[in-house]
């Protein structure tokens, strides 16, 4: 098991639930939008935020987004430690920097010593479209094993300066590379990691390819926090993220939709069905499992471990809970009358 940390006052590693984290792609200095965005992913269930600081004015900015927010704050800084030192003096929650690429030791130690004073953790983001030179070509590319020395690199700069309040994260677009230099950490080290697949692209894709290669690893007990990146409204990461976490069995929080594959049986709008669900059930927290199903015949005994569920019939269809029937609905009130029987439950 990794070791814990705390980013703000959510708990990451050493048997915490997995987080979901996402960042925003608003100017961190125009803090209303930012605010705004926030508050749009927190809705979805987004449960950390990282904002990038690539200047002091957005440094800046830092401090009034995170008294406007109730989420705990990551800022993303690449190489200038003035930036870090600014965004601690702040109030961030975490910090997001590789100490090799910030120069000098005594930056390193003062970047180190402002979190240390306040408790915020550091995140090595080690990224395979950034790395060293020196690994580069004594692994031939990118490879799981040099992101792997890159992050002890980071690591040990940390160490030296007394500081392990570190999490650790090992991203390239290549998701057998990202899989195997995640577990390949996992057994060198009890930092807790934050996982990802990084530059996906754009939902379709990056959304299978995070959730085979951040499923894999939660399914192999690999994983702490994690981050679906896509080339989209980060809200979608979130609700892609919360989808992997359930698929992965790492949370069992929210409702979870089954519905049949349809057949030749099938008598309804089976898939139009299923999408108006699956949307309307976005507002429901509880943990839930509902069926939509395409015939009445198999549909209500194929699916009697869900909670509850609706099986369509010609211009009409059956409600049931628990496999058993409650009730035979019209079409058009079908919907509705299965989330006035999930109201209930
Ligand atoms: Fe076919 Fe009915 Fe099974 Fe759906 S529930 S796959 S319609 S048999």
């Amino acid at each position: 098991m990794t070791r814990q940390i705390r980013v703000g006052d959510v708990p990451i590693g050493g048997g915490a639930p997995v987080t979901i984290q996402s960042m925003c792609n608003t100017p961190t200095q125009d803090v209303e939008a930012t605010v705004a965005q926030i508050k749009g992913l927190e809705h979805a269930g987004c449960e950390i935020i990282r904002v990038a600081v690539p200047d002091m004015a957005a440094a800046q900015a830092v401090g009034e987004i995170r008294s406007a927010i109730s989420i705990p704050l990551v800022v993303d800084i690449h190489f200038d430690y003035k930036l870090a030192l600014a965004c601690v003096a702040q109030g961030c929650d975490a910090v997001r920097i590789n100490p090799g690429n910030i120069g000098a030791r005594d930056r390193v130690a003062a970047v180190a010593g402002a979190c240390k004073e306040r408790g915020i953790p550091i995140r090595i983001g080690v990224n395979g479209g950034s790395l060293e030179k020196p690994l580069l070509e004594k692994y031939g590319g990118v490879t799981a094993q040099a992101l792997v020395d890159s992050a002890f690199g980071h690591i040990r700069l940390l160490e030296d300066c007394g500081f392990e309040d570190i999490c650790v994260s090992l991203k390239s677009s290549s998701v057998p590379i990202t899989m195997a230099a995640y577990k390949l950490m996992s057994e060198k080290c009890d930092y807790p990691l934050h996982i990802g697949v990084t530059e996906t692209g754009t939902p379709k894709m990056g959304i299978l390819k995070s959730a085979v290669g951040i499923g894999g690893l939660l399914a192999l007990g690999i994983g702490d926090t994690i981050r679906v990146s896509l080339s989209a409204d980060p809200v979608e990461e979130v609700y892609a993220a919360r989808d992997i976490l359930k698929a992965a069995g790492a949370r069992r929080e929210g409702p979870e939709l089954i519905s049949c594959p349809t057949c030749g049986r099938t008598r309804i709008d089976l898939i139009g069905l299923a999408n108006e669900v699956e949307k309307r059930l976005t507002g429901v927290d509880k943990p839930i499992t509902v069926a939509v199903m395409g015939c009445v015949v198999n549909g209500p005994g194929e699916a009697s471990a869900a909670d509850v569920g609706i099986a369509g019939g010609v211009g009409e269809g059956l409600l049931f809970q628990r496999g058993q029937i409650v009730k035979k609905v019209p079409r058009e009130q079908l919907v509705e009358e299965l989330f006035r029987l999930i109201d209930t439950l």
